[in-house]
């Protein structure tokens, strides 16, 4: 797929997120952190999270490299769940999985995606789902991580 056939509001929210990224960066070792590859792209991803006292993401920073969709997609996300509840921030993960299934969702839960919405355009493009969606799998494992053996 060329970044072409997106409409041009989404394909500028997603350069503007790869060529400016936001979060990317790491936090000191032993937050809670988790790789993911999506081979059949090259994109690779490292996020790592952490919560503060009331359990909320007051950080959430990446580093990765590959596609244009992949790095842009992992900024957009890093954005969304900042300062959200891990269930907030599990509810955002679960809406771009019904979007990439092509699934309706609701309004509500397209607006909390935040820039990340752009993304619902790119989820039609079945070959660069793994793209867009690497990111969003990478914090539920990385939210797993957090809460293991723990309640939300
Ligand atoms: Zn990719």
């Amino acid at each position: 797929m060329g970044l072409a056939k997106l409409s041009r509001l989404y394909r500028a929210v997603i350069l503007d997120h790869a060529e400016h990224p936001r979060n990317r960066g790491t936090l000191v070792t032993g937050t809670a952190g988790v790789t993911m590859t999506n081979p059949t792209c090259g994109d690779a991803l490292t996020l790592q999270v952490q919560l503060g006292p009331d359990r909320r993401i007051v950080a959430a920073r990446w580093i990765g490299h590959g596609c244009t969709i992949s790095q842009a997609s992992a900024s957009m996300m890093t954005v969304a769940v900042t300062g959200k509840s891990v269930a907030a921030a599990r509810r955002l993960a679960t809406t771009v999985s019904e979007l990439a299934r092509g699934q309706a969702v609701s309004d509500a839960d397209l607006a909390a995606l935040g820039d990340g919405r752009a993304l619902e355009a790119v989820l039609d493009f079945p070959a660069r789902i793994k793209c867009a969606t690497l990111a969003w799998w990478t914090l539920q494992r990385v939210l797993n991580q957090l809460t293991e053996g723990a309640a939300d």
